[in-house]
């Protein structure tokens, strides 16, 4: 018999705005599920949360609402982030059996301190013994395998769906950083209105979403990549099919990946010397889904003349940060915001 997972006392949790992981310690990822919540809007009720909610989406009657409770990096509706928390812990603990647990959760860097506390009092009242909560991308940075307790600069970029969170870290504190509204739901729509003005094509956002995954970019590219997608003609209004360049896809999405540059160039101004001198040295580490886009790493290079990589697991860096933090609390307290 395995002692270990009789014992088993700590959480993870994600919460990001497109997808919420949990992590438990020696066991992993053990749920990976968009943030997604299904409510009636006749009498509120939550219907369904995470994969089943997601599927929901566009098919279900009028009545029927999906929330993305954290869309835009910010809490939109307490009552529904709070379900979304319940039902992700209740689904680990019906799996898992857990002596009340330490719970630690991820936010969005802009979130207020009211907000933080609205995440913490959710994770008491779905069970917590000990509630914490850490910023995403300092949680980005640890699960990157970026040793933040060290005396130098470590500058994070962590791109998410609804927010890009850029960050210099040193001695596991935040020295500079900034949080834009801009991720991949602003990608996705970006390539849908592009579509639609050049094509007279309407598509839905998950269409774009996978255009982009498919043959997406930041930059131009010599050997061409091509995607036939399928939308509603918005003069005839007949279903119709159109041929679309990867070099197409980039260009849709200029606007919304110079915001990106421009978070990326305030907190670099912002960070002392000595630190900029270890980022030039080290090079910025990129994370999250949107670090996924094709090229983003050379596009980010070129623009600011700051070395740039992609981290391993890209999608799994800031998960895999909570449990890290979860098993040596004291060596990241520095960092953990609020009981
Ligand atoms: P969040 O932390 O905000 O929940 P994630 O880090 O989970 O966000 O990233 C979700 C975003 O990453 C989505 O917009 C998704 O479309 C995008 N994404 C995932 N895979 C890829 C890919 N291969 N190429 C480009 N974008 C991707
Ligand atoms: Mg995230």
């Amino acid at each position: 018999m395995n002692f270990s997972n009789l014992f088993l006392n700590k959480i993870g949790i994600d919460l990001g705005t497109a997808n919420t992981l949990v992590f438990i310690p020696k066991k992993g990822i053990v749920i990976n599920e968009p943030s997604v919540v299904a409510v009636d809007i006749n009498d509120n009720k939550i219907l369904a949360v995470g994969n089943e909610a997601k599927e929901m989406i566009g098919r279900t009657p009028e009545t029927i609402v999906a929330h993305r409770p954290l869309k835009n990096g910010v809490i939109a509706d307490y009552r529904v982030t709070e379900a979304m928390i319940r039902y992700f812990v209740n689904k680990v603990s019906s799996k898992i059996r857990f002596i009340r647990p330490d719970i630690l959760i991820s936010i969005p860097a802009g979130i207020t301190s009211t907000e933080r506390r609205a995440v913490i009092e959710a994770a008491n009242n779905a069970g917590a013994k000990n509630a914490y909560v850490v910023k995403e991308p300092v949680l980005a940075a640890i699960g990157a395998g970026i040793p933040i307790n060290n005396p130098s600069g470590n500058m994070i970029i962590n791109i998410g769906g609804g927010t890009s969170e850029v960050a210099i870290i040193s001695l596991g504190g935040v020295v500079a950083a900034h949080s834009a509204r801009v991720g991949g739901d602003r990608f996705d729509n970006a390539i849908a209105n592009y579509i639609k003005k050049r094509y007279g094509l309407a598509i839905g956002e998950r269409t774009a979403e996978d255009i982009k995954k498919a043959i997406g970019g930041a930059m131009p590219q010599i050997n061409e990549k091509y995607a036939e997608i399928r939308g509603r003609d918005l003069m005839g209004g007949l279903p119709k099919t159109v041929k679309i360049s990867s070099n197409e896809v980039a260009e849709a999405l200029q606007d919304e990946l110079r915001e990106v540059i421009d978070a990326i160039k305030k907190v670099l101004q912002e960070t002392p010397p000595e630190l900029s001198a270890d980022v030039m040295d080290k090079g910025m580490v990129l994370s999250g889904g949107g670090a996924l886009l094709r090229n983003l790493d050379q596009y980010i290079v070129q623009m600011t003349g700051v070395p740039c990589y992609v981290a391993d697991d890209a999608l799994l860096c800031v998960a895999k940060g909570t449990g890290i933090a979860l098993d040596n609390l004291d060596l990241y307290k520095k960092t953990i915001l609020l009981k």
